[in-house]
């Protein structure tokens, strides 16, 4: 099934210079950029983003640390159409904590720090990027940083030759 789903490079990837490679990782699948742009985060997004459900699932201290990672700073957003790109784009993005994600992902290639060592710090893990977990937040987080006039539909040569 043809999905669309949302990439934030986040403050650590754009200061780190590291945005045409991370994009290029996309576009060398096939996968097709539809909306791309650069975003000041404000408080009022940033809650919006990362909801309650980070604090169930990570603490609140985790969520605090998001906010003090992402408010106020640039993030680049990017919604990407593919097939199953939900589960395509979280593929190359690679697993959450940096120690344990493969080298060959973005996080595997670009990071290495632990949950404990974050901890320890009381920072954020800086892992470059934020992907959708599952077809609903993608929904949900495309409406929610991206307006329908910010997104495009064309054809690409991926359209003939890789789908
Ligand atoms: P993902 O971004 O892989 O979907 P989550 O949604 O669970 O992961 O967490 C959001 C972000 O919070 C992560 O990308 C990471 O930057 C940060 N994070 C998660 N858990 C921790 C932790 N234990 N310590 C520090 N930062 C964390």
């Amino acid at each position: 099934m043809i999905e669309k789903t949302l990439v934030l490079v986040k403050p650590d990837g754009v200061e780190r210079g590291l945005v045409g490679e991370i994009i290029s990782r996309f576009e060398r699948r096939g996968i097709k950029i539809i909306g791309i742009k650069m975003v000041r985060v404000n408080k009022e997004l940033a809650m919006k983003h990362y909801t309650e459900d980070i604090t169930k699932r990570r603490g609140e201290h985790v969520r605090k640390r998001l906010m003090d990672f992402i408010v106020n700073n640039h993030v680049i957003a990017i919604c990407l159409e593919g097939v199953d790109a939900v589960e395509n784009v979280r593929k190359i993005v690679g697993e959450t904590e940096p120690r344990a994600a493969l080298p060959g992902t973005i996080r595997g290639d670009y990071s290495h720090i632990s949950y404990k060592y974050a901890d320890n710090k009381k920072i954020v893990v800086p892992n470059l990027v934020h992907a959708s977990a599952n077809k609903e937040e993608a929904e949900k987080e495309i409406s929610l940083w991206f307006s329908q006039e910010e997104l495009f539909s064309y054809k690409s040569v991926h359209d003939k030759h890789v789908i």
